[in-house]
């Protein structure tokens, strides 16, 4: 028994309690108990105490829209629209690239995760190029859990997500979940497959795919059927709980009725929406509806960071743009998606998402006193507006101990670096060299 001690829990349970003075027993992989820490410690006299030292425990937090593959791309693609981001720089980089590049790409994305106290991502888009042998050992090393989301473009590729679903969906002792990654049109001229998303209906897996994220993910279908996007998925069989939609930024209120019946979920990734320019998703018109949000930070080639903590704080800034009123999307909302929400929105809320007993031990101890976020009179507020990523010093999964004080317990973080940087000039030569503004000396 494992016995948190000197922290101010936030729950996310039901309650949405915060307990000061609190302890969190952890038996093996899961949580035995959450409670005041001296009603603890006289429960478990023997448990081995790893103190807290006055920081705040949250649930792992979820980040469900990360590219795990694009950390190498950090700094090569800013400030570039999705058009020529996508065909010249992404699918240059995914059809080229060497397997061996991906699996370093992941390794310091989770290193990045691990630090800023991700515990489970959701990557959209996995390349069937990829060696999933080596990316699932590659996240049973790092500790954290991942939901990957195999390419489908074809009748060909949905042959190989369902082969790779039944080889690794559970991998990594249960960490490990597979998803289908649909490609639906969202240009004129894209490949329309009808049979394709009959197939994918009729089967049984859980979808992630890109959905009305652009104008031109919604004006195709207007143009082409003459309905939302929202219906056309919903009348080919693409709905439901367990299939994930990406950004949604034009979704109308019309959709959003229709998500909350079919209770589809959405993920928002602010930073990554805003920074190019694709719009913001209407998080509070949807939580309103009834719909799940989660958050995600999409990834470092277009949010240069994979920061859950930062992206708390710009899910409320955006909202509140949106609607030109302070508090449209509260800390504690931007933390529900965070947790809660983001384990809602992949099924895994069972499990994931709140400090309870019996849910898997996926814990993150955040420090609050440094001066940044000090005084910490309100450690939700503090959490989500003043701290980053950096501010995490421990970090707990299935009950193993990945971060304790700042510092990986078992990885190595300077051999993830420099393979990283070794991996960044292959990739440099696979995608458009881009002049600097400024002149390099
Ligand atoms: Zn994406």
């Amino acid at each position: 028994m494992l016995l948190i001690t000197d922290v101010t829990a936030v729950t996310m349970d039901g309650d949405r309690r915060v307990i000061a003075d609190a302890a969190v027993a952890v038996d093996g992989a899961r949580i035995a108990a959450v409670a005041k820490a001296a009603a603890l410690r006289s429960r478990y006299p023997d448990a081995t105490e790893l103190a807290g030292r006055g920081m705040l425990a949250i649930p792992g937090l979820v980040d469900a829209h990360a590219h795990a593959d694009q950390s190498l791309l950090r700094g090569m693609t800013d400030d570039l629209p999705w058009i020529p981001f996508l065909a010249e720089w992404i699918s240059p980089y995914l059809s080229r690239r060497d397997p061996q590049v991906a699996v370093a790409a992941y390794r310091l994305t989770m290193a990045e995760m691990i630090r800023s106290g991700t515990t489970c991502f959701v990557s959209p888009n996995v390349d069937p190029r990829d060696d999933l042998d080596a990316l699932t050992s590659a996240i049973d090393e790092c500790g954290v859990r991942a939901v990957l989301a195999h390419w489908v473009e074809d009748d060909h590729t949905l042959d190989g997500a369902c082969a790779a679903i039944e080889r690794w969906d559970g991998a990594a002792d249960g960490r490990v979940r597979m998803r289908i990654g649909l490609d639906i049109p969202r240009l004129p001229g894209d490949p329309y497959r009808a049979s394709l998303y009959a197939r994918v209906a009729a089967l049984d897996h859980g979808l992630v795919y890109h959905f009305c994220s652009e104008t031109e993910d919604w004006t195709y279908y207007e143009d082409r059927f003459s309905v939302r996007p929202t219906q056309w998925a919903e009348s080919v069989g693409l709905l439901g709980p367990s299939t994930l939609l990406i950004n949604g930024c034009w979704l109308t209120a019309v959709e959003a009725r229709i998500l909350a019946a079919t209770r589809t979920p959405v993920v928002a990734s602010p930073s990554a929406t805003m920074k190019m320019a694709s719009g913001t998703t209407p998080v509070r018109d949807l939580r309103d509806a009834g719909v799940v949000v989660a958050l995600g930070t999409d990834g470092a080639a277009n949010n240069d960071c994979f920061d859950m903590v930062r992206e708390m704080k710009a899910a409320c800034l955006a909202q509140n743009a949106r609607r030109g009123r302070a508090a449209t999307l509260t800390a504690e909302d931007a933390l529900e998606m965070a947790t809660i929400e983001g384990a809602r929105a992949l099924g895994l809320d069972a499990d994931l998402g709140s400090l309870e007993p019996g849910k898997r031990a996926d814990i993150v101890l955040v420090d609050l006193g440094r001066a940044h976020t000090w005084p910490a009179t309100d450690p939700i507020a503090n959490l989500v507006y003043a701290a980053h990523g950096g501010d995490v010093d421990t970090v707990i999964v299935d009950g193993r101990i990945l971060l304790r004080d700042g510092e990986f317990v078992d990885l190595d973080e300077e051999e993830i670096l420099a393979e990283a940087a070794r991996a960044a000039v292959e990739v440099a030569a696979l995608v458009p060299h881009r002049t600097p503004r400024w002149p390099r000396q």
